[in-house]
């Protein structure tokens, strides 16, 4: 599944490809994903509008056309974005097609169809949808230890499930929630509660660490990930806990452990992390 690295990647691929220029024509096929193709509003307000941002905002995808409305792309479990010449065919599980008056087209490709895409009319406001009630990226700088701490005062939550609400911050998923408590030294199940000023700044070290690794190899593959070029990522090669249950562990050679925490596998050190 894409998480925060792979969408970053994904952002800043398309960012060399669409500010500036102008969507000719808009396809949208039949199928239904996670939600209705907004074919209406996709006439209304992209067809024949410029490009003049593309942003991410959690996992989502968020491209500005120059009458203020916006495109949201969510890939879901298995969905690809591509920027290929006009002239490709279509191919299988292809659902939907920007041409751009620079000859090429943004191709999203999605086999299991848990993404989505959605039209936010100009003007609309971002607290009436699903974009309302993110917390800080992990990456800016309104996400601190202080603002852990305050958030955390008297919860009992596990620190892994903490970390994976949207609500406390944007975007970190399954994996990196494991890989980020093992680069933390903290145990997935640590009560949010006792965590000390110290170890909340471990916290935000490690999230900005490991994602910004991640960013920097282009991307996990674990599913099918392909970015915009087609290059596939690598950093599914230097997980260091996920789907590594029973490996030793690269610092104290403990074998990996691995639990289910609300539904989701879970990787740690019994040995490292407290
Ligand atoms: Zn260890």
């Amino acid at each position: 599944m894409p998480e925060l690295p792979e969408v970053e990647v994904i952002k800043r691929g398309l960012q060399q490809y669409l500010p500036g220029r102008r969507v000719i024509a808009v396809s949208a096929g039949n199928k239904k994903l996670r939600l209705p193709m907004p074919r209406k509003d996709l006439t209304e307000y992209i067809k024949g509008e410029h490009v003049t941002a593309v942003d991410r905002r959690a996992r989502f995808l968020l491209i500005t056309m120059d009458n203020g409305a916006r495109l949201v792309i969510h890939l879901g479990m298995t969905g690809k974005l591509s920027i290929i010449p006009q002239a490709s065919r279509k191919a299988k599980h292809d659902h939907f097609r920007l041409l751009l008056d620079s000859g090429k087209q943004l191709v999203f490709n999605d086999i299991r169809r848990f993404g989505f895409i959605l039209v936010l009319a100009p003007e609309r406001d971002f607290s009436r949808t699903m974009l309302a009630n993110l917390g800080p990226e992990p990456l800016d700088h309104d996400f601190t230890p202080l603002y852990l701490q305050k958030l955390a005062q008297g919860k009992n939550r596990p620190l892994k499930n903490f970390l994976m609400d949207n609500r406390t911050v944007a975007g970190i998923g399954n994996i990196y929630a494991s890989e980020i408590m093992f680069q933390a030294r903290l145990r997935p199940e640590k009560k949010i509660s006792t965590l000390t000023r110290k170890q909340w700044e471990r916290v935000v070290e490690s999230c900005r660490y490991v994602l910004e690794k991640a960013i920097k190899s282009g991307g996990t593959s674990i599913s099918d990930f392909v970015n915009e070029s087609g290059r596939r990522g690598y950093f599914q090669l230097e997980l260091q806990t996920y789907g590594r249950q029973g490996k030793p562990c690269i610092y104290c050679n403990m074998p990996i452990k691995k639990i289910t925490m609300a539904g989701r596998s879970t990787f740690f050190c019994p040995h490292c992390q407290k």
